[in-house]
């Protein structure tokens, strides 16, 4: 089995903490029921919880050091996803 490309090291979560998409995967459904939210607020946080998950489709990543492709998840594109900015 091929290993992951040191040269594009995932990042750590345990070093990173949660990101806004973790948080709204975990107190989203809970907030969505507390909430009256605007439909597209929805949209905005099914885009944020979706960022970089597959479900934007993949793409693939070369490295510029060594070459190696590797298969990169696309990001959803919203102006208010934290990861998108
Ligand atoms: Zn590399
Ligand atoms: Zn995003």
């Amino acid at each position: 089995m091929k290993t992951l490309c040191s040269h594009t090291p995932l990042p750590d979560k345990s070093a990173t903490g949660p990101t806004v998409g973790d948080i709204f995967r975990e107190y989203g459904p809970a907030f969505r029921s507390s909430n009256r939210l605007h439909p597209r607020q929805h949209k905005v946080m099914y885009d944020i919880e979706h960022c970089r998950r597959g479900e934007f489709g993949t793409h693939w990543e070369i490295c510029d050091t060594c070459g190696h492709l590797k298969k990169g998840y696309n990001s959803c594109r919203n102006r208010h996803c934290p990861g998108c900015k």
